[in-house]
């Protein structure tokens, strides 16, 4: 298994930020003492890489040199913020070896909350909506082929609406849990293996993305497959782990090869001189570049919830919704419970925002109260729109 996820006993001041923030208790140590992590635990989420604060090397004599670690965590030399006590292991020094090495072909997809995110890193409004621009920057970077990872978001909307509605009928496993956060699935399966048949059989959108950049986008371009390196920008610190997973080759090989956060996207635009803000913005390559309005709000919590339930009410009644907003289910904090009509079924649904809240909703499953149908969990906060790859808010004594 990659650790994608470590704090750095040097840094380390024992704050213990990271132990509140941590939804599965995976981080622990003595009070005012460096802590550690509990890999059997961990889930690999980055909220602890978000409220990291530790940055004393600088003055530290006994810590390695700042190049020494900048080599060790796949960044870039020239990363200008503070090398912080836990973090993620980085990419972006491969990425840049694949973006100039001519006998590489290299595509890029990015998550719908990367695009909502990377703005806050070039000093733009926060939360300000930049897809045209990181469409134009990573062409700029060199990546050949600038796909998205909504494309594969309205794919699992398809076959997770579909498995759903298969699985009401014929009385498969219910409630059906969401299969799109890494964290949620890891989560699932280390701590409750039993109930790991009711997580959706759908791959996540960026391992759709990854299997289908390797196969048909490799057929449609007429490209040997091997050639292909397969890149992902996600808001998300346990995507990396989830495209490192063994089982994840559908392609033949590893379907993603590497992964970027949101954070080392900003960074690699910054290092190759491009002025983000004022790229004129462009389009994503056809066909692995289209999406709908569906996959975007995959973002959010209850995105997925609302996507598929969209498709679920079109491939019972056959017609498409009158109003496709289901506002019960979207933007929840906690847990949010709504009952949705689809066609003459009342489909019962939970959205969980954040992994701190699950256990009363698993409690309810073992216990045999729980009525639901399907529940959408999202491992951090608001969803990934806080997912631990997204800009890190800095102190002002940090930047
Ligand atoms: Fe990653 Fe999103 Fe899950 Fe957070 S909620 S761990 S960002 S997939």
């Amino acid at each position: 298994m990659q650790y994608t996820i470590e704090i750095d006993q040097e840094l380390c001041t024992g704050c213990q930020r990271c132990t509140e923030v941590c939804p599965v208790g995976a981080i622990g140590g003595p009070e005012g003492m460096s802590v550690d992590i509990n890999y059997d635990k961990c889930c690999f989420c980055g909220q602890c890489v978000q409220v990291c604060s530790a940055y004393q090397e600088y003055k530290s004599e006994t810590s390695a040199p700042r190049e020494t670690k900048l080599k060790n965590r796949g960044l870039l030399e020239s990363v200008k913020e503070p090398l912080f006590a836990a973090h993620n292991m980085g990419h972006a020094q491969k990425v840049w070896e694949a973006l100039n090495n001519p006998e590489v072909v290299t595509m890029v997809q990015c998550a719908p909350a990367v695009r909502v995110g990377l703005a806050e890193d070039f000093g733009m409004e926060s939360g300000k909506l930049v897809d045209g621009k990181m469409i134009s920057a990573l062409r700029k970077l060199g990546f050949d082929k600038v796909y998205d990872t909504n494309f594969t978001a309205d794919l699992t909307i398809m076959e997770e609406g579909s498995e759903l509605i298969k699985r009401i009928q014929e009385n498969g496993a219910l409630p059906m849990f969401t299969s799109c956060c890494p964290a949620w699935v890891k989560y699932v399966e280390q701590e409750q293996f039993e109930l790991h048949e009711n997580l959706s059989t759908c791959k996540s959108p960026q391992q759709m993305a990854g299997a289908l950049f390797k196969t048909y986008g490799a057929q449609v371009d007429k490209l040997d497959p091997k050639k292909i390196v397969s890149v992902s920008v996600m808001p998300c610190t346990a995507k990396k782990f989830e495209a490192s997973r063994p089982e994840m080759k559908s392609s033949g090989s590893q379907d993603v090869d590497l992964v970027l956060t949101t954070r080392e996207l900003a960074n690699l635009i910054k290092h190759a001189g491009i002025d983000f803000k004022n790229l004129e913005p462009s389009q994503p390559d056809s066909v692995l570049g289209a999406y709908t309005g569906a996959g975007h709000i995959f973002g959010v919590t209850g995105g997925v919830m609302e996507a598929a339930l969209r498709t679920g009410y079109e491939l019972i009644t056959g017609k498409a919704l009158d109003d496709i907003n289901i506002l019960d289910v979207r933007y929840s904090e906690g847990v949010k419970r709504a009952t949705i009509q689809v066609g003459d079924l009342a489909v019962k649904t939970v959205v969980v925002a954040g992994l701190a809240n699950v256990g009363p909703i698993i409690e309810e499953i073992k216990n045999g109260t729980a009525d639901f149908h399907f529940v959408e969990v999202m491992a951090c906060p608001q969803g990934c729109i806080s997912g631990g790859g997204q800009p890190k808010v800095l102190l002002e004594t940090e930047r």
